[in-house]
């Protein structure tokens, strides 16, 4: 871990300076509503808070509910004028904003490194993918439509794949700008409008998103931004007859809270939620490799992952040795303040969740598993940094191989066989992603095909791209929220019958 080598000095101006570049004046910041920046007029006060040392940056006020239904009529109006616009302008429009995104992507990662914690790299790296999400649903616009069903005779029958409505969107703080956009664009590509509730701990860059959609040209109200806490942006969105889906990514917990509410009007949900994935290492695999990739599984963005490889299963003839590989590994990954160019990853974004980590890895140890690298209490400094943890002779009824971390922290697992790989693997309340490393192909496509999970990878782990499915299994959720299949989720379709028979 690195501390000294960025100064935090002027971290808060430099926030405040890209906020009023991207976002607006201090005093408007809270949500983004028909193109302009409004402030939240709720009852509370919310800090938003630096991770690298705990201290404040801005405070904001949560949004009202009178707030809300503006926006979501905002939205409706919006949604409308979407829709009239050819499906060609649309993604003319989207493919635009993917190009301010990164004519911005600089002062924009900066924004979200220092609000969210991540590390600079990671950020760069994720804007990148932010334009690239805009591009590839651009251009599906005008390519996604029904079919001509051939009934029985004397009709025509044919379907229109049409737009939902308003679409409510709840995201986490992990990585708030890639999980707003990987969510808004295949909405937006449809012809939806979409309000966002980024996280009340992060919603900066999600508000600059609002406003460079504006910049593109996309029609007032199309992607409104509101910030606030759950109970009140969320349950008063969930209420409104106007939305017609709610898209939540984040804990198992409050996703079953929301797809509830969901189910009272009812109208359909999209659950992206935790993971508790296995990543599955045979002796004959390519273990230098493997050691390698397991770190970065498990410690991008400080465990801050939904799919973070977290339970590491070991085959038991090289557990040792390849524990202490994983540890050498380990050793080198560094965890650093947000603006460390060499930082692989940031600190925890918030204290509940810094304190959550530390009680997690007491319990592990006190449940029995090892410290096999990392520290197993807290030094005491200022800010959220956490280093890498590897704990051995885990077993897989611990909680800490049986809960969600989302903190560095590897649960490494030893398994006999193949057999006793996918059985372990499997029980899990989780089913999200998970990996297999063998030199055996057959093999490996035996484990990918018996692990429950919505991702795997063989002989890698991590990589993703807009254009392939991603979503969960289980209490991981459900829906498709990315590639083709994303399409599905926010279109409904029309039959539509015509008599066709001669003197019909
Ligand atoms: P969280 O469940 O605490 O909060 C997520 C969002 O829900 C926030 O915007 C929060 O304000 C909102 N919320 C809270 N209570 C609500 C309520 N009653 N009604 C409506 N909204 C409410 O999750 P988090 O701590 O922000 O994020 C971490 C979790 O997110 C982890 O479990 C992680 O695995 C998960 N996650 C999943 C994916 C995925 O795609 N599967 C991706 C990233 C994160």
């Amino acid at each position: 871990m690195s501390r000294s080598s960025v100064s935090q000095a002027g971290v808060r101006e430099r926030l405040l300076a890209l906020c009023e570049r991207h976002v607006g004046p201090a005093a408007s910041i809270g949500a983004w509503v028909a193109g302009q920046a409004v402030a939240g007029g709720g009852s509370t006060e919310l800090a938003l808070v630096y991770p690298g040392d705990g201290g404040e940056l801005l405070r904001y006020r949560d949004a009202s509910p009178e707030l809300v239904g503006q926006a979501l009529q905002s939205c409706a109006r919006g949604q409308a004028a979407w829709a009239a616009l050819p499906a060609q302008r649309r993604g003319e429009l989207l493919a635009a904003l993917g190009e301010l995104i990164k004519a911005n992507a600089e002062s924009l990662a900066t924004l979200e490194a220092i609000s969210s914690g991540k590390a600079i790299k990671g950020c760069r790296a994720q804007l990148g993918a932010v334009a690239e999400i805009f591009r590839y649903y651009s251009g599906w616009t005008d390519k996604f439509g029904g079919s001509v069903i051939p009934v029985p005779g004397g009709q025509l029958n044919y379907t229109l794949r049409e737009p939902l409505g308003v679409v409510f969107q709840i995201m986490p703080w992990n990585s708030p700008l890639y999980l707003a956009a990987w969510n808004a664009a295949p909405a937006l590509a449809m012809g939806n409008a979409v309000l966002i509730k980024p996280s009340e701990l992060t919603p900066l860059t999600t508000l600059a998103l609002g406003r460079l959609a504006t910049e593109a040209g996309l029609p007032a109200g199309v992607l409104n931004v509101v910030a606030g806490l759950g109970q009140t942006v969320g349950d008063a969105a969930i209420a409104d007859p106007l939305v017609k889906k709610v898209v939540f990514v984040g804990s198992t917990q409050t996703g079953r809270r929301v797809s509830q509410a969901a189910a009272r009007r009812p109208i359909p949900c999209l659950l992206e939620l935790g993971g508790k994935s296995a990543n599955i290492v045979f002796a004959d695999a390519d273990l230098d490799a493997a050691a390698r990739m397991a770190v970065v599984a498990a410690f991008s963005n400080t465990g801050q992952n939904c799919v973070a490889g977290s339970r590491l299963l070991v085959q038991r003839g090289i557990y040792d040795a390849f524990v202490q590989r994983v540890v050498r590994e380990a050793a080198r990954y560094r965890i650093g303040l947000p603006l460390d160019e060499s930082a692989d990853s940031g600190p925890i974004n918030n204290a509940a969740q810094y304190r959550r980590v530390w009680d997690m890895i007491q319990l592990g140890l006190r449940e029995g598993a090892e410290l096999a690298y990392g520290q197993a209490s807290p030094s005491g400094q200022a800010g959220f940094l956490l280093g890498p943890t590897v704990l051995r002779h885990v077993n897989n009824r611990m909680r800490i191989a049986r809960e969600e971390v989302f903190g560095p922290v590897l649960a490494a697992i030893a398994f006999e066989d193949e057999a006793d790989a996918i059985a372990q693997a499997n029980d899990s309340e989780f089913g999200l992603a998970g990996a297999v490393w063998t030199r055996d192909v057959a093999r490996a496509h035996r484990v990918a095909a018996a692990v429950r999970a919505g991702l795997f990878w063989i002989n890698m782990y991590r990589d993703m791209h807009v254009s392939t499915p991603f979503g969960g299994v289980d209490s991981s959720g459900y829906g498709r929220s990315s590639g083709i299949e994303a399409l599905y989720e926010y279109t409904q379709t029309k039959s539509v019958w015509v008599p066709t028979a001669p003197g019909a």
